[in-house]
């Protein structure tokens, strides 16, 4: 596993949550996506929670997806809070605050959020819960479910932002793309339904978006230690399901991948 210990404070962090996105079309796009794949495949991992809110708040608890096998051994945690009477492996990282965010604050780390789907758009209190885990946080129109180049508008609103960042700054950038998530029909032209076709076309086009931002994050002083995962997946039609925020494999399986830049 990756020693977090040695990650933390020595390397900006990069998580991005690819909203929605199922396992088996991240896998099936493996080849086509150079900048998310290019350095190994996508694990299968169970999520924590089966729609966005749930999931995020495990996330920012320190409980990422978990690798989906039964050797308990596994399953080893990269975060964890401290003082909770558990043993934990020497390569997690301890925190000794509510949650993640604010763990990585106290180290130092300026703390960003680039929102997507609608638990980040800050229009109503429940929507301000997640991004309030971030000592700034963004979210646009653009950036949102209903505009086919919302991952341009957040990969620029993220290179704006990595600009005027100075070198020293130790930061953790998180970014939830929405483009995956539905309604994603318009990235096949002249469909009218979401399918697992076009959801394979939406994580396409984040791809070729996301390789913009890796490109700068590569020139900074610190090595970036990335975490990507999907927070759920969702249902077309299987067993007569739609949608997530319930029990299927489709949406408990999700992909995950770490690697540095
Ligand atoms: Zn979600």
């Amino acid at each position: 596993m990756t020693d977090m210990k040695a990650v933390v404070g020595t390397h900006d962090i990069l998580m991005i949550t690819l909203d929605t996105l199922r396992y088996d079309a991240a896998v099936l796009e493996q080849e086509n996506c150079p900048h998310l794949c290019g350095s190994g495949p996508w694990e299968k991992r169970h999520t924590p929670g089966s729609f966005t809110y749930a999931a995020h708040h495990a996330f920012f608890g320190g409980f990422l997806p978990t690798p989906a096998d039964s050797d308990k051994s596994s399953h080893i945690r990269l975060f964890h809070s401290k003082n909770t009477g558990f043993g934990t492996h020497p390569h997690t990282w301890l925190f000794d605050t509510p949650d993640i965010v604010s763990g990585l604050a106290a180290e130092g780390y300026r703390t960003i959020c680039i929102g997507g789907v609608i638990f980040f758009s800050k229009k109503v209190p429940l929507a301000r819960v997640l991004p309030g885990f971030f000592q700034e946080s963004y979210w646009r129109m653009n950036f949102g479910v209903t505009n086919p180049r919302s991952t341009e508008h957040q990969v620029n609103h993220a290179l704006k932002l990595l600009e005027r960042s100075l070198p020293e700054e130790r930061l953790f950038l998180f970014m939830n793309v929405s483009a995956i998530h539905g309604p994603n029909h318009y990235y096949i032209p002249g469909t009218k339904r979401d399918s697992l076709e076009t959801q394979r076309a939406a994580l396409r086009y984040v791809d070729g978006q996301l390789g913009r931002l890796f490109e700068v994050l590569r020139t900074r002083k610190r090595p970036v230690f990335c975490l990507i995962f999907s927070d759920h997946g969702t249902a077309y039609g299987e067993g007569g399901y739609e949608g997530h925020r319930l029990a299927h494999e489709v949406v408990w399986n999700v992909p995950y991948r770490e690697f540095f830049l």
